[in-house]
């Protein structure tokens, strides 16, 4: 069975994506079969997968909408040896289709589970709101990774996020729970970076996974050549990181 995590923060730009391309393609280094989920219109993990989000034949939007399933949406990516299911603008206005059919919230649960047998994880690239999507994403997840600066205002907002996924728990999936909290895109060189990033460890405790991923701009370049940064530098810092987040996350599911 594949254990299934949304990578998610309702903020935008504090590395949910760059964060489920690399996991996959590190996981994908670590032998394990993985299914990259796009679920935000924008594309962005679609691309950075390498695959033109201009060119599908069907996406995550017909999957949802019951007019494909996820054997025939998925695309393979070839640098980073996992499977996508692909997402294009057209997912936007799944959100308001989605609102006139039953179930309307576990409609991707639905989907991915026809795949299940096929993979050792899914990684679910949500959105930046709390939103149908999201709500969907945090249905079908045995858990959450949530990626954070270490910054001033990175813990607001936070608890918003945990009360969402709180609720999903009591209400609709009594499975998820919080993975852990990321912190991405970390300088060593600020104080306030340290700062936060020891309140985070003492709020948290082991919630906080042991990886740091610094910033690194070959993880930032890499997007614009269709590659995952672990494929596009594996010697860069990022990368090193990302792959040892992956080795961490086989670790951890052991436990949960
Ligand atoms: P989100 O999906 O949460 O909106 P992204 O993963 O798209 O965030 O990241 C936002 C921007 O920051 C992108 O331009 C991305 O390339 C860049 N970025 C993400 N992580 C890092 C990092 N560790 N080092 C440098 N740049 C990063
Ligand atoms: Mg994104």
């Amino acid at each position: 069975m594949a254990k299934i995590f949304c990578v998610a923060n309702q903020k935008g730009g504090v590395g949910k994506t760059t964060t489920a391309v690399n996991l996959a393609a590190g996981l994908a280094q670590l032998n394990q079969r993985v299914l990259l989920v796009d679920l935000d219109p924008q594309g962005n993990a679609t691309m950075g997968a390498g695959i033109n989000k201009a060119e599908l034949q069907s996406s995550i939007y017909e999957v949802l909408l019951g007019m494909a399933d996820v054997a025939t949406a998925r695309v393979r990516s070839e640098t980073g040896k996992f499977d996508v299911l692909p997402a294009n603008r057209e997912l936007a206005g799944a959100e308001v289709e989605m609102v006139e059919l039953d179930n309307r919230e576990k409609r991707l649960k639905d989907a991915l589970g026809v795949v299940d047998a096929e993979y050792d994880f899914m990684l679910i690239d949500c959105p930046p709101a709390l939103s149908m999507l999201t709500l969907n994403g945090l249905c079908a997840a045995h858990g959450v990774i949530i990626p954070m600066q270490c910054e001033y205002y990175a813990l607001e907002g936070l608890s918003d996020l945990v009360n969402t996924i709180k609720k999903v728990h009591a209400k609709l999936n009594t499975d998820l729970k919080i993975i852990g909290l990321l912190r991405v895109m970390f300088d060593p060189r600020m104080t306030l970076s340290q700062q936060v990033s020891s309140q985070l460890e003492q709020h948290f405790g082991d919630k906080v996974f042991k990886t740091i991923i610094p910033r690194n701009v070959r993880l930032a370049e890499a997007p614009s050549y269709g590659m995952p940064g672990i494929n596009f530098d594996p010697s860069s810092k990022g990368a090193q990181a990302y792959l040892a987040f992956g080795a961490e996350m086989v670790e951890r599911i052991k436990t949960i």
